[in-house]
């Protein structure tokens, strides 16, 4: 089935079931699709008629879900002009309108970043875990309230199927998993959402793209700096052309690690070293920044000679990308290297700087633009937000809306065939031109609403 035929049957009954609850309607929608797929209209009235011939199979029900915020709670005002206003007032959804969600993997990122930033959100929730450690699992089921029957291991993460409160599955395993858990989670119904990079290959992307359209799931990749509001800023700024035309773009994404058993330093679990973990953050920033595409790339590689942990990933690689307008980004991503994540867009008449650029907090944005004898230097003070709470809720309101996600999977697979191109040139030690580029642009869906 096509997702514009479910669009068109689910917005005409959003707006006619308003007033019912979601569990209400979820347990109705189940009803028509279980009719629909019986092939027997024994629906009444017409409307009801095309609901039952539309959906012929299974979808995760979250596409129907009413969605209706209440106005905004607007308070009285007491600041001065020349200080920064109060945000507007957080307007949470109601816990039975959220969208729920199985994190799968409890390591660093789920505890220390994701699973506290769930409950920051407004449209969505925590509803279950999945993990090989029991122990672990109990332990975080009952910190943060999910119940004992909503936690699942891996060999029984299928089952998830059946669960009504689930309305997508996180991806948060190694990468050489994302394939995996995404197909057997698109084929359970429910749409997904993964974590960076993709998966290993270009060719596991297209799997996990092909998965989520039969099933007629959604599928975002957790791209969190295209939500992050400093970033976009910068995006703002180039797109209105303030400081002239971008002219070329240095980004550097560095880190250090220290042991050699951890599977980012094996090849299976991870697809390579430093650049799919953290020197995707540079092609993907820059690509986002700029708007366009890369048609060339040339690339070197090197690994510290007897050093234990790049015997099967890479510690560094350095490359330049050429984009149609003319500009050149160069990139490098280290594993050796004390922690530093920033890049610079050289413009015609100035230029932007973000430090900690990549960062999970902490963005510095500081331009310079020529103004006649002088520079003008600033510093961009923006609010900070929680770039994972700003990913969740937007995939969360893809699903309410049933829209696109910015970040689709084909923004995934995109940096998937970049970076094949990259480990290519280095290999061969000459330029690769981009034939085979995604039209990222035509997948993407609406600019996510970053409050
Ligand atoms: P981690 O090692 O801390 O956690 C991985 C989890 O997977 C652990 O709970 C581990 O028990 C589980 N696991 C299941 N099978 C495993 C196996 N065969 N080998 C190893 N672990 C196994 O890793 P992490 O840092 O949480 O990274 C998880 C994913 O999140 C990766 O894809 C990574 O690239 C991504 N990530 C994204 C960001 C971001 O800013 N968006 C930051 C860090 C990590």
């Amino acid at each position: 089935m096509k997702e514009n035929e479910l669009t068109d049957t689910s917005s005409t009954n959003i707006k006619e079931k308003e007033n019912i609850s979601r569990k209400g309607f979820l347990s109705m929608t189940g009803k028509y699709v279980a009719i629909g797929a019986m092939g027997n209209l024994v629906a009444t009235s017409g409307k009801d008629r095309v609901l039952a011939q539309t959906v012929k199979k299974p979808v995760s029900p979250a596409t129907m879900v009413p969605y209706k915020q209440e106005d905004q709670i607007v308070l009285e005002k007491w600041k001065s002009e020349y200080d920064q206003q109060s945000a507007p007032v957080p307007m949470p959804l109601p816990p039975d309108q959220r969208i729920g969600y199985a994190i799968v993997g409890l390591g660093h990122l789920s505890l220390e970043e994701i699973i506290p930033a769930i409950h920051t959100c407004k449209k969505s929730k925590l509803a279950a875990l999945v993990s090989g450690t029991p122990d672990k699992m109990k332990k975080v089921a009952a910190q943060y309230g999910v119940k004992p029957e909503n936690c699942y291991s891996y060999e029984t993460y299928d089952q998830i199927k059946n669960n009504q409160e689930v309305d997508v599955i996180y991806i948060v395993l190694p990468n050489g998993m994302h394939k995996e858990y995404t197909v057997r989670g698109a084929k359970a119904g429910k749409h997904i959402l993964c974590e960076k990079p993709m998966a290993n290959t270009s060719e596991e992307c297209r799997e996990m793209i092909d998965a989520c359209n039969k099933a007629n799931v959604k599928l975002m990749i957790a791209y969190r700096i295209q939500y992050q509001p400093h970033n976009r800023k910068l995006r703002e700024l180039l797109q209105k052309k303030e400081f002239g035309p971008a002219k070329f773009v240095e980004a550097a994404n560095c880190q250090s690690s220290a042991n050699p058993d951890h599977w980012r330093h094996k090849k299976k679990l991870a697809g390579g070293g430093a650049l799919p973990d953290i020197g995707l953050y540079c092609l993907n920033t820059t690509r986002f920044i700029l708007g366009e595409e890369p048609t060339e790339i040339f690339a070197y590689q090197y690994s510290t000679p007897g050093n234990p942990l790049f015997t099967e990933v890479e510690e560094f690689i350095s490359w330049q990308m050429r984009f149609p307008s003319g500009v050149i980004a160069s990139c490098a991503t280290n594993y050796n290297v004390h922690e530093s994540r920033r890049y610079r867009v050289h413009c015609e008449r100035g230029w932007l700087n973000m430090d900690k650029a990549y960062a999970y907090k902490g963005q510095d944005l500081t331009t310079a633009k020529a103004n006649g004898k002088l520079e003008l230097h600033e510093n961009i003070g923006m609010a900070e937000n929680n770039q994972f709470a700003a990913e969740i809720d937007h995939f969360s309101e893809c699903i309410l809306k049933n829209t696109k996600p910015f970040t689709p999977g084909e923004e995934g697979l995109q940096d998937h065939l970049l970076m094949e191109a990259i480990y290519q040139s280095a290999r061969e030690g000459k330029p690769v031109k981009i034939n085979a580029a995604v039209k990222v642009a035509e997948h993407r869906g609406p600019e996510p609403e970053i409050g």
